[in-house]
C-alpha cells in the first residue's frame, strides 16, 4: 500500500558530532509509504503536488511524527513484577524474578505474556526491542511469535544460566549451546526478527557455559550477545570472588571473546576507563537503564562519560526492575540521572536516545531510527497536548525543541496516538483515528 502521513516530522538523520545529536524537524511535513518503507520525506508544499496527490493521506497535523522507539534491554518475563517493593539486585532476583520466570515453563504463560507485552511495547510508541526470554526455550518461541504476528522488528534470546538459580531455571553448558542453536536456526533473520544469544549475567554460567556461549558468538558473529554488567557494587564484589583470575567484571566477558560488535550490556555503571575502553575499541554497546538504576539504588550511569570514551549507548527501560514501558517516561529519568552528574541532556540527545541511538546500538541504523528514503516504515504520532497539564504547557512553547524536551518530561503512553510498523498502523487510539481521519487536501 502507498500512503501520505501528513505533521510535524521530527529526527535525528545524522549520528551525534562533536556537539552533540542534533535534531532535524519539518514543521509541515510529509512521509510518503510505500510497500513498508518510506520512499520520500519533505515539505507538504513539495510532496502534495502533482500525481502523488492523489494518494490516500493521513493528516496528522499539530501531531509530532517521529521514528518509532527502541528499547534495547527488556524482560518480557518480569511484566508482572513491575514495581515490586523495596530490593537490591540480587535480593531482587532471588524474591521476584526467579519466582516469576518459573513459571514460563508452562507455555500458555509465556504466549499470554508476550501477547500483552508487545501490545505494551506498541501502546508505548516502541516499536523494536532486545527482549530477554527465561531459560526456556518456549519463552523466546512465544515472543517471535507474536511479534512476528505484529510484523516488528525484534530481537530476543532464551536466557542461559547453570549455577546460583533454582534447579528449575538452570540448563546445562551443552543444553545452552544445542537449544541456542536451534533457536537460531529457527528465528534469526526470519521476517525482521533477530536472535540474541543471552546469558543472564557472569554469576549464573559456570565457565564450561562461558566457554559454550563464546563459541556460539563466534559460530554467528551476526547474532547479538545480550547480558548484564557491572549494575550493583554487591554484585560487583561477587563477580570478583567467582572469577578472582580476571582483571573487571567485564574482563570475565572479554576473556571468552563475548565483548564484540553487537554485544549490549546492561547498566554498565561500575566500570573503569580501561572497560570503557576495551568496550569502544571492540564495538560493544551499553544499555542506559536510568529508571530500574534508581528503583534498584545500583547508581547513575555517566552518559557523558561513556560517549567520550566512543561507546556506543542505547536507552533501555529494563522492565521489571524498570518502572514503565514508556521510553518518554525513561528519557525523562535519564534526563535527571544526568543532571545530578552535572551533565543535562538536550531535548536532541533524548529524542536521539529514544530512536537513533537505539538503531545504532542493535546496529540497525541502516534499516530503523530516522527518517530516509529506503527506511524501513516504523513511525509512531504523539501528541505533546494530550492531557490537561501538557495541553498547558505545550502553549508556551515555541521551538520543537521546547516542545519535544515537555514531551519527553511529560509524556506517557497517553501522548502516543498511533503507531505504525513497517508501514501498518498496528495502534490508533481513539484520538489518533479522530487526528488520522480527516483527510483535508491542500487547496
Ligand atoms: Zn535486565
Amino acid at each position: 500500500m502507498t500512503y501520505l502521513v501528513r505533521g510535524t516530522l521530527v529526527h535525528c538523520p545524522v549520528p551525534p558530532g562533536e556537539a552533540g545529536a542534533e535534531l532535524e524537524s519539518i514543521d509541515d511535513g510529509v512521509l510518503l509509504v510505500e510497500k513498508g518503507r518510506i520512499a520520500r520525506i519533505g515539505p507538504a508544499s513539495e510532496l502534495l503536488t502533482g500525481e502523488l496527490s492523489s494518494l490516500p493521506l493521513l493528516d496528522y497535523r499539530g501531531r509530532l511524527i517521529m521514528p518509532g522507539m527502541v528499547d534495547v534491554h527488556v524482560h518480557y518475563p518480569q511484566t508482572d513484577i513491575i514495581a515490586s517493593y523495596g530490593e537490591q539486585l540480587l535480593e531482587w532476583l532471588n524474591r521476584y524474578t526467579f519466582p516469576a520466570e518459573a513459571a514460563f515453563a508452562d507455555t500458555a504463560v509465556a504466549a499470554e505474556t508476550a501477547e500483552f507485552f508487545l501490545d505494551e511495547l506498541l501502546r508505548n510508541g516502541t516499536t523494536s526491542a532486545l527482549v530477554l526470554g527465561t531459560v526456556h526455550p518456549g519463552s523466546v518461541d512465544a515472543v517471535f511469535g507474536a511479534a512476528e504476528r505484529r510484523g516488528m522488528r525484534l530481537a530476543a534470546g532464551k536466557v542461559l544460566m547453570d549455577r546460583n538459580a533454582p534447579g528449575n531455571l538452570r540448563d546445562s553448558a551443552a543444553s545452552a549451546y544445542r537449544d541456542s542453536r536451534e533457536l537460531i536456526e529457527r528465528w534469526h533473520g526470519r521476517d525482521r526478527l533477530l536472535y540474541a544469544i543471552t546469558p543472564r549475567f557472569a554469576p549464573t554460567s559456570s565457565e564450561a557455559q562461558l566457554v559454550a556461549v563464546g563459541r556460539l558468538a563466534r559460530e554467528y558473529p551476526d547474532a547479538y550477545l545480550h547480558t548484564h554488567v557491572a549494575e550493583n557494587r554487591a554484585e560487583v564484589e561477587w563477580v570478583r570472588e567467582l572469577f578472582p583470575g580476571s582483571r573487571s567484571y567485564l574482563d570475565v566477558y572479554d576473556g571468552h571473546g563475548l565483548v564484540r560488535e553487537r554485544s549490549v550490556f546492561a547498566h554498565c555503571i561500575h566500570l573503569d576507563d580501561d572497560d570503557r575502553r576495551r568496550m569502544a575499541g571492540q564495538g560493544a554497546v551499553a544499555a542506559f537503564c536510568p529508571t530500574s538504576n534508581l528503583f534498584l539504588g545500583s547508581g547513575l550511569f555517566d552518559y557523558a562519560q561513556a560517549r567520550a570514551a566512543g561507546v556506543r549507548v542505547g536507552l533501555a527501560t529494563d522492565v521489571g526492575a524498570g518502572t514503565s514501558f514508556s521510553m518518554f517516561r525513561t528519557a525523562a529519568e535519564a534526563y535527571k540521572v544526568s543532571a545530578l552528574l552535572g551533565r543535562p541532556l538536550s531535548a536532541a540527545t533524548l529524542l536521539y536516545l529514544c530512536t537513533r541511538a537505539g538503531a545504532e546500538a542493535l546496529y540497525l541504523d541502516d534499516r530503523i531510527g530516522w527518517f530516509g528514503a529506503g527506511m524501513e516504515a516504523d513511525f509512531i504520532v504523539a501528541h505533546p497536548g494530550a492531557t490537561a497539564m501538557s495541553r498547558r504547557r505545550d502553549r508556551r512553547s515555541g521551538t520543537i525543541a521546547e516542545r519535544l524536551f515537555a514531551l519527553f518530561m511529560l509524556g506517557d503512553d497517553r501522548h502516543v496516538e498511533a503507531v505504525f510498523v513497517n508501514g501498518s498502523n498496528r495502534l490508533s487510539t481513539d484520538a489518533g483515528r479522530q487526528a488520522g481521519r480527516s483527510e483535508q487536501r491542500p487547496g
